[in-house]
């Protein structure tokens, strides 16, 4: 840090020199260690400063929260860890996490949804043979979308592209799968985004790519990845980012607390604070990179922990659980819910609420959330289920240093906006985040990916 003069000062270049004489012989005093500022610890900013590290460079993270992590916390109050942010490794097969795990000795649970139990609004439990014709409904309708997309003339919402499609299946079969073939549009396709359907763009639909293989949990928690990554790094809490400039000399930064310069900074604000315009970027960001920003969307996806003194639900041999809560109807009930006592030994249940839902979930009570999950908990499992001892809501859009959980592609977006995010200014500036990554926005391993590839561009650009 230095206490060089005022981010106001350092932009009026033309009238400064004698300020950019004073920067320039700070960042010559830097370039010996080809000095790097990473903004923000979560999962992207650790990776890029890892990676630097590990070659030399000298890298400092400046963290706006007193804890790394960012979109990764775990939450230990309810007895066992629990994530609060990303809980899953997506898939295993060529996942560079699931050899981070191995090399921290981080045990993890294989999950599927073998043992999903979906419940109706009568608290019935449906079928495995209803379950099994709406999966391959639902397949066929995943399908029909491809099919329309790729005759689409001018782009339109997913929602609007399936709702025909959903009314079709309920009359050819019936209710029950009808009911269950929206619930499962509904999860897989806006829960999994953060979005409602009539969001997402249907031009951009299933853009992304993924590993294969289960799902997998980390035991204790996905802290651990961020822990061992993190260690040794050079981290300063309490460094909320205000301005970002940049000339031929160098970059620097102004936090509420302090000035840093150094040669290159490694951006991995969250999309959603980069949309809120409070950052300040000298000479300014190209305006493509601001369209961008304003046209991919931050979507929302919260999650409320329940922990009872004893599990109610049928526990199986699968380390996690899923109940599906099939056409819920009142606007509090959660959808879909997790068992996680079989992993973690404490009978603990999450759920997650999306898009529209999952913003009103962050103004609801404690009081709301619970009354309105045991009515449909007793309504499946009896009137015996006690109420629960404990229960946490996470509000993702109104974190301040989020505004959200992660990117989506809406109507009218693009996902080259991805590599638009991505785009290095001047071989000075340069951007990691999950919102950078056009194969696997949304996720850890993609914040983790993009980390690394620009740790690459960094290393490159000093030589
Ligand atoms: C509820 C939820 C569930 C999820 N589930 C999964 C999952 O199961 N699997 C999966 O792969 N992904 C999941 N994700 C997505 C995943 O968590 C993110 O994609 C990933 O963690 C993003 O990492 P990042 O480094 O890009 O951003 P972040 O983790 O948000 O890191 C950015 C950092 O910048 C800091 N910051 C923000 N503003 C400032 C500022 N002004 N100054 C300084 N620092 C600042 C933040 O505090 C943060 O530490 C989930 C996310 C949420 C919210």
């Amino acid at each position: 840090m230095t206490s060089a003069p005022s981010r106001r000062q350092f932009l009026l270049s033309a009238g400064s020199l004698l300020l950019f004489s004073r920067l320039n012989a700070t960042v010559r005093a830097f370039a010996q260690g080809e000095r790097v500022l990473v903004l923000g610890a979560g999962m992207a900013g650790i990776s890029a400063a890892r990676t630097l590290v590990d070659r030399g460079h000298s890298v400092t993270l400046l963290e706006a929260r007193d804890i790394a992590g960012g979109r990764i916390r775990t939450d230990t109050s309810f007895g066992a860890p629990v994530d609060l942010g990303a809980s899953f490794i997506h898939g295993t097969k060529g996942n560079p996490l699931v050899a981070l795990a191995n090399r921290f000795g981080v045990a993890t649970y294989d999950t599927d949804r073998e043992e999903a139990l979906y419940v109706n609004a009568a608290g019935d439990l449906l079928s495995g043979s209803v379950v099994s014709q709406a999966q391959r409904e639902f397949d066929a309708l995943f399908e029909k979308l491809l099919a329309l997309k790729r005759g689409l003339i001018r782009d339109k919402s997913v929602g609007s592209a399936a709702s025909l499609l959903l009314k079709r299946v309920r009359q050819r079969r019936g209710a029950a799968i009808g009911d269950l073939v929206s619930f499962l549009a509904r999860s897989e396709l806006g829960i999994e985004f953060g979005a409602d359907l009539n969001q997402l763009s249907l031009e951009n639909f299933d853009e992304d790519e993924s590993f294969s293989g289960p799902d997998l949990l980390l035991k204790p928690g996905y802290m651990s990845l961020v822990d061992g990554l993190s260690e040794g790094l050079d981290i300063r809490y309490g460094q909320m980012v205000r301005a970002v400039a940049w000339s031929s000399s160098g970059v620097r930064v102004t936090t509420a607390s302090g000035v840093f310069d150094a040669d290159r900074v490694v951006i991995t604000l969250p999309l959603g604070v980069l949309k809120r315009g409070d950052i300040e970027f000298s000479p300014g960001l190209p305006s493509a990179k601001k369209t961008a920003i304003a046209k991919l969307g931050m979507g929302v996806l919260n999650k409320t922990y329940f922990k009872f003194p004893a599990a109610f639900w049928q526990t199986g041999e699968d380390p996690v659980g899923y109940i599906g809560n099939v056409r819920s109807g009142g606007r509090n009930q959660i959808p879909e819910y997790y068992t996680l006592d079989q992993a973690v030994g404490v009978p603990i249940v999450f759920g997650f609420t999306a898009g529209a839902q999952g913003m009103r979930f962050e103004q609801l009570d404690s009081a709301a959330i619970t009354t309105a999950a045991m009515n449909s908990f007793r309504k499946a499992f009896g009137t015996s289920v006690p109420e629960p001892e404990m229960v946490m809501q996470t509000r993702w859009s109104s974190d301040p240093y989020s505004y959200g959980s992660y990117s989506f592609v809406p109507v009218d977006a693009k996902t080259e906006y991805y590599d638009t995010l991505a785009r290095p200014i001047d071989n000075k500036v340069f951007f990691a985040g999950e919102a950078t990554h056009r194969a696997y926005p949304g996720t850890v391993h993609g914040a983790y990916l993009s980390g690394i590839r620009e740790a690459n561009r960094v290393t490159r650009s000093f030589s």
